[in-house]
C-alpha cells in the first residue's frame, strides 16, 4: 500500500462574528486553512486540515502550511501511509520545527489508518472514555455586560463550560471583566479566564490574587519562565497553551510546576502522532486537560474530539469547536456536534467527515510521484 497523491485546497473560511482576543488586543475575521487528501494504491483516502487561528495567535500561518508542503508532500509520496511514526521522523528530518504545517499530513494518515481499521478514529487512540465529551465555550473580550451576556447565550445553547477572553491593558478593566463574570456563573458552571499571554507576570499576580475567581487562568503570561513565575506566586489553578509546541516543553512546564493543566491542539503540536504523546504525558502527570483545534471546519474538530473522547474523564476538561464561529458548514450532520453541550461521534471509520468537492473547488496544488 502506498501513497500516491496528495491534494491539497486553500479555503478562507469567514468568521460569523469578528472575534477579539488578549483584551481587544488580537482581531479575527477570517481564518486561512489548509484541506488536504491524500490518496492510496487501494483506493483508501485520508483527509486533514491545518488552520491556524490567523497569523498573530502562534509562530504560525496558512501560507507557511503551503509552503512547507512543497517539502513534505513529495517526501511522502510512494510511502506506505500506515508507518505513521516513522513518516512523523521523516517529515522532521526534512524539516526540522514546523509543527504547525505538518499537522494536516499527519492527521490524513490517521484517518487512513482508522478506515482500514474500519473503526472510529478513538479506536485507535485508547478506546472511547464515556459517551460524549463536554463543549466549552469561547467568549470574546468586550465590557463586563457584554461578556456577561455572551456567556447567557452560550448557556441558552447548552454549554455549561466557559473560556473567557480576558487580559488587556487595563488592570482595573480586567478585574471587573472577571468579578462580574465570577457573579453571573450558575453553580454547575465552570470557567477559564484565558488571557491569551497579556500580562507581565507582576499584573498577573496582582489580578490572579485580587479576584474570588474559582476556576482557571490560561496562558497569563507570554514565556513559560513568565508563567512559572505566576504559578509560585498565586493560589489560582494554571492552564497552559500557547507557550508549549514540543514534547520538551510540556516536560519543562511539569518539571517547573508552572502549570496544572494544559492545552492539547494536535495543530499546534504537530498533528495527532505528537498530540497523543502529550495527552498520555499529561495522563501520567496528572494534568487536566482541554484536548481541541487551533481552528478550522467541522474536519479538524472532529480529528481532535477522538482524541479528546479516548482521555480519561479525570483528565479530560470540556473541548471547544471552531465551526459553530465560521458562516460555511459544509458538512451538516457529519462529525463532532455541539448536541446540548456534549458532543458524540458517529460510529463512522476514520475521522468520520469527508468534504464534498463541489465546496473544495479546484485545488491550489496536486503532488504526484
Ligand atoms: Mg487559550
Amino acid at each position: 500500500m502506498k501513497i500516491t497523491a496528495i491534494a491539497i485546497w486553500q479555503k478562507d473560511l469567514p468568521l460569523r462574528e469578528p472575534y477579539w482576543l488578549s483584551g481587544g488586543r488580537l482581531k479575527f475575521e477570517t481564518l486561512d486553512s489548509t484541506i488536504l487528501r491524500i490518496e492510496c494504491s487501494d483506493g483508501t483516502i485520508g483527509w486533514g486540515e491545518g488552520c491556524p487561528w490567523g497569523h498573530t495567535y502562534l509562530p504560525a500561518f496558512g501560507g507557511g502550511i503551503r509552503a512547507a508542503m512543497e517539502l513534505l508532500a513529495p517526501l511522502l509520496i510512494g510511502q506506505d501511509p500506515r508507518d505513521i511514526d516513522r513518516l512523523n521522523r521523516q517529515m522532521d528530518i526534512q524539516l526540522p520545527g514546523h509543527p504547525y504545517a505538518k499537522a494536516p499530513l499527519d492527521i490524513a494518515l490517521w484517518d487512513i489508518a482508522a478506515k482500514q481499521a474500519r473503526a472510529p478514529l478513538y479506536k485507535l487512540l485508547g478506546g472511547a472514555e464515556g459517551d460524549a465529551v463536554d463543549v466549552n465555550s469561547s467568549i470574546s473580550t468586550g465590557t463586563p455586560q457584554q461578556m456577561v451576556a455572551l456567556i447567557e447565550a452560550a448557556r441558552a445553547r447548552g454549554y455549561r463550560t466557559h473560556s473567557a477572553k480576558v487580559g488587556g491593558s487595563d488592570t482595573a478593566l480586567d478585574i471587573s471583566r472577571i468579578d462580574a463574570i465570577e457573579a453571573a456563573l450558575k453553580p454547575d458552571e465552570k470557567i477559564t479566564y484565558d488571557v491569551n499571554r497579556a500580562w507581565l507576570p507582576a499584573v498577573a499576580i496582582e489580578v490572579m490574587n485580587s479576584v474570588s475567581a474559582n476556576g482557571w487562568f490560561e496562558q497569563p503570561c507570554q514565556t513559560l519562565d513568565q508563567c512559572a513565575h505566576v504559578a509560585a506566586n498565586t493560589r489560582q489553578l494554571i492552564m497552559l497553551d500557547e507557550c508549549l509546541h514540543s514534547f520538551q516543553d510540556h516536560l519543562d512546564a511539569w518539571k517547573r510546576g508552572a502549570c496544572q493543566g494544559v492545552k492539547v491542539k494536535p495543530n499546534r503540536l504537530g498533528g495527532l502522532t505528537r498530540a497523543r504523546q502529550v495527552r498520555d504525558f499529561g495522563i501520567s502527570v496528572g494534568w487536566q486537560m482541554h484536548v481541541e483545534e487551533l481552528g478550522g471546519t467541522v474536519l479538524s474538530d472532529t480529528a481532535a474530539i477522538h482524541l479528546a473522547l479516548s482521555t480519561p474523564e479525570e483528565n479530560r476538561l470540556a473541548s471547544w469547536l471552531c465551526h459553530p464561529h465560521l458562516i460555511d458548514d459544509y458538512a451538516l450532520g457529519q462529525g463532532a456536534r455541539n448536541d446540548n453541550g456534549r458532543i458524540t461521534l458517529l460510529d463512522k471509520a476514520g475521522i468520520g467527515v469527508e468534504p464534498p468537492e463541489d465546496w473544495l473547488g479546484k485545488p491550489w496544488k496536486i503532488f504526484t510521484p
